[in-house]
């Protein structure tokens, strides 16, 4: 068995270290699952062992294999997770009135950006020799996940409330996996989670105590840092949505590794954005105490109470230089439409969260309009359609008559005749 690479899982809390070999979700000195694990490398072998060319063609995020935390003979799982385009978007940069660029993760293997977690998760269960694997989810991770252990042969149960959006329950349930849909919060779904885990023994996927999960998350970082190599420019701030907070806490990880390294010489600022309903990770990181765990938000995939990797995240923040906002629902909503009409990229709400959260930094002058933005789209639009009908007017009902037609755009007919 070889992992050279991984040093050591390191206690954020209290520093205690612990064997990667060892099956450990968090560090037994605190209470509950508070102490987050944080993956170490040695930095000199992962250097040695990377002599992929960073010129921009990514395939998939196994480029950075000698990134990931994997034993050198696993087997890998993959559907080609990653290597996702980074788009320029003049009309959207234009209704923002600043450059931005789209990261189109939404067009992962299974519609989301959590697909480059799954794909280590079910590589290190599998050579782990492990049958069954689980995950708490509000919806992405477990059709994530359900894909990948179809692609490994493995066992999977996932645990979501029961209200997810229905695209989000048909994926699990054709990639075979069983799906328990929780009477409950997200946040209560995330709980009986945990207890089966102890329960039974099975391997949990659940991104914030699993500490290798966040480490899959880190490959959009290095995409980025690569693709901002090969396009010679690198942008001032880099956005996400928060909800658990791992996948901003990975992307910088990410992201700081290659600059670390000296591959890309500048680093971004980090902007996390949260839904007014769901700010927990915006109030630790203002310094806010004492705030409610409520998760009311149409955005299903940051529907967060109690975020699992507040600490990780609210680093990513502090480090990078950056900060975060918040945004009511109805401009989640409008982001979806005006990503979509300006670009032709179709995002679920948590994915369009990043586009509002631009409109509000700019408006409070935290993003100025010379700097260069890249909104990150987590997730696909199709995943949840429901919300896309509230984002729009919907559809004109017409009868099967060019009277109706000629209601509608009689004034061109007359045009075209001139
Ligand atoms: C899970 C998810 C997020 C948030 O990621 P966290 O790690 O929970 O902060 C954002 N967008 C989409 C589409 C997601 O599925
Ligand atoms: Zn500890």
């Amino acid at each position: 068995m070889t992992m050279d690479h991984v040093t050591t899982l390191e206690c954020t809390l209290c520093g205690a270290e612990y064997d990667p070999d060892q099956v450990i979700y968090t560090c037994p000195e605190h209470d509950g699952v508070e102490g987050i694990l944080e993956v170490k490398y040695d930095y000199d072998v992962v250097h040695d062992r990377f002599d992929a060319e960073l010129d921009g063609n990514i395939t998939s995020q196994w480029k950075y294999e000698a990134f990931l935390p994997v034993h050198e003979e696993a087997s890998v799982v993959t559907l080609n997770e990653g290597g996702t385009d980074l788009f320029d978007a003049p009309g959207l940069s234009e209704a923002l009135s600043v450059r931005t660029l789209v990261k189109d993760d939404g067009r992962n293997p299974t519609g989301c950006f959590k697909d480059r977690a799954s794909s280590i998760a079910v590589t290190k269960a599998k050579h782990d020799g492990r049958e069954i694997i689980i995950c708490a989810s509000t919806g992405n991770a477990a059709a994530s996940l359900s894909g990948y252990a179809a692609r490994g042969g493995l066992d999977c149960r996932i645990f979501v409330p029961g209200d997810a959006p229905a695209g989000k329950l048909a994926q699990p349930l054709v990639y075979g996996a069983d799906v328990l849909a929780v009477d409950g919060s997200y946040d209560e779904a995330y709980d009986l989670s945990m207890e089966a885990t102890g329960e039974y023994g099975w391997y949990n996927r659940n991104a914030a105590i699993n500490p290798f999960q966040v480490e899959g998350k880190r490959t959009v970082g290095h995409e980025l840092a690569e693709q901002s190599v090969a396009r010679g420019e690198v942008p001032d701030w880099v956005v996400f949505s928060m909800g658990d907070g791992c996948t901003i806490a990975g992307a910088w990880k990410g992201f700081r590794e290659f600059y670390d390294l000296d591959y890309v010489e500048d680093a971004p600022k980090m902007l996390g954005v949260q839904a007014e309903g769901a700010s927990a990770i915006h109030d630790a990181f203002h310094g806010h105490d004492d705030v409610e765990e409520i998760a009311q938000t149409l955005a299903d995939s940051i529907a967060v109470g109690r975020p699992r990797n507040t600490l990780k995240a609210c680093r990513a923040l502090e480090e990078s230089g950056g900060t975060s906002v918040l945004v009511e629902d109805e401009a989640i909503l409008e982001a979806e439409l005006l990503l979509g009409s300006t670009e032709g990229i179709y995002t679920e709400p948590a994915g369009a969260t990043p586009i509002a959260g631009v409109q509000t930094a700019r408006e409070a002058g935290i993003i100025g309009a010379d700097e260069t933005v890249v909104v990150c789209s987590t997730g696909f639009g199709l995943k949840d359609t429901e919300s896309a009908k509230q984002a729009t007017g919907g559809v004109n009902r017409v009868e099967p008559r060019i009277e109706e037609i000629n209601e509608l755009y009689g004034d061109e007919a007359a045009a075209a005749d001139d």
